[in-house]
């Protein structure tokens, strides 16, 4: 059912700041910046060894990852895991009791299709499915 670690969710104040840190201090490369509005955030992407970081800067104080900032600052936020269908990925899940935060998929960035696993679920992890 899962296929690989796809990305890595890293909740950030500004996008702009953390990227200077990871492309000068660590070399990495940003490929791609999205707003996706119906999560309220804007992405940047740094792929590194076929999966990437992703990183997030809330574009609404009511949204998730402004509220993850302010109780616990930031750091890292979510893991994702790339699903080839998210419908029957999600379907088996349930049938073994897993909880999720969204009942169908969502849109995500890249035009994709996501799906947020219930961290009590999940041992304190919150786990996204992406289908691309
Ligand atoms: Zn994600």
């Amino acid at each position: 059912m899962i296929e690989k670690l796809d990305h890595i969710g890293i909740a950030v104040k500004d996008i702009d700041s953390t990227l200077k840190f990871y492309s000068e201090a660590l070399g990495l490369k940003c490929t791609h910046v999205e707003e996706v509005s119906g999560q309220h955030v804007k992405i940047a992407f740094l792929p590194v060894g076929g999966v990437n970081l992703e990183l997030l800067q809330s574009t609404d104080p009511e949204g998730a990852v402004a509220k993850f900032i302010e109780k616990k600052g930031e750091g890292i936020q979510h893991i994702a895991f790339k699903v080839e269908n998210i419908e029957m990925a999600m379907q088996a899940l349930k049938e073994k009791g897993v909880e999720f935060i969204d009942a169908i998929p969502r849109k995500g960035a890249h035009g994709s299709k996501i799906a947020f696993l219930h961290p009590r679920s999940a041992h304190g992890v919150l786990i996204e499915l992406v289908e691309k």
